[in-house]
């Protein structure tokens, strides 16, 4: 078997795929034909709920399983970008979701943690643009082997100690009879740094409307931690009122002085924005 070739998609991956591919023919073709003079690297490819939601069984997976389901959905949406002759790298925000996800910033505690929610939301700040290393790209100097893992934000990356194709080729190696002398050495691998994924980043400050008595800022209010990905980075200004769909997530105190504190704060990983209130008045 080849080093490169990925491993084939489970059942639920193929289920998905298909489903996403009925989804993008039925509902989006006239998008494909107007989005042919963007020059933008990066496009937030626009989906709304309403039509997920009645797809195959598109909605339930987005929301028992984003992480896959959105998976699923790129592969599909970059296949038809290349049939369109489309340049930039698609990304996909579902929009519009149902007031049953509805929730205030104020009211959020840690038992809301892993929850997606939408939040109507006042930007407070934002933090300068930034990188971070998504996917991290390896190759094996012995097998030829090229891999990639996944990383997590603000965490430590992955420490890699052997190749993996080495050590099952090193096992059958020792199944076969072979001796110990005749093993590559799995530790002869390198991150191969051209390959490497980085991801633009931005954290946003964000209260809730309810803080909102004038038109100036509030100087002091509570507000929750949001990261923006990809082509919303720098595109929101302090006092813009939006309307948030993210999940919630926890993370460290930004001022922990020690590594094994155990406080945490909640943050929110946004998945898509919408310019204005959908239920407080703007
Ligand atoms: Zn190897």
């Amino acid at each position: 078997m080849s080093p490169r070739v990925p491993t084939e998609p489970n059942q639920e991956e193929q289920r998905l795929l298909a489903a996403w591919r009925t989804f993008f023919e039925a509902n989006c073709k006239a998008d494909f034909a107007a989005l042919a003079s963007t020059e933008d690297s990066v496009w937030g490819f626009e989906i709304q709920w309403e039509q997920l939601e009645k797809h195959e069984d598109l909605g339930l997976a987005f929301m028992s399983n984003m992480s896959t389901c959105l998976a699923s959905g790129t592969i599909v949406l970059e296949e038809q970008f290349s049939l369109h002759n489309l340049s930039p790298r698609p990304v996909i925000r579902v929009l519009g979701f149902s007031e049953l996800n509805r929730y205030h910033i104020a009211d959020l505690r840690m038992r809301d943690r892993t929850r997606f929610l939408r939040f109507d939301a006042v930007v407070h700040s934002t933090s300068r643009a930034m990188g971070w290393l998504k996917r991290a790209a390896y190759a094996c100097r012995e097998c030829k082997h090229e891999w990639v893992e996944h990383e997590q934000l603000a965490r430590a990356r992955k420490k890699l100690e052997t190749c993996p194709m080495c050590l099952k080729n090193a096992i059958a190696i020792l199944d076969a009879g072979g001796k110990r002398e005749d093993l590559p050495d799995p530790r002869n691998f390198s991150m191969d740094l051209e390959r490497n994924y980085y991801e633009d980043v931005q954290y946003m400050e964000l209260f809730d409307p309810t803080s909102l008595q004038s038109d100036d800022l509030p100087e002091d209010v509570p507000t929750i931690m949001a990261i923006l990905s990809e082509e919303y980075v720098n595109q929101f200004q302090p006092g813009q009122c939006l309307t948030v769909n993210a999940t919630v997530g926890i993370d460290h105190l930004p001022s922990r002085d020690y590594i094994r504190d155990t406080r945490r704060i909640l943050r929110l990983d946004v998945h898509s924005i919408e310019e204005g209130f959908s239920l407080h008045e703007d």
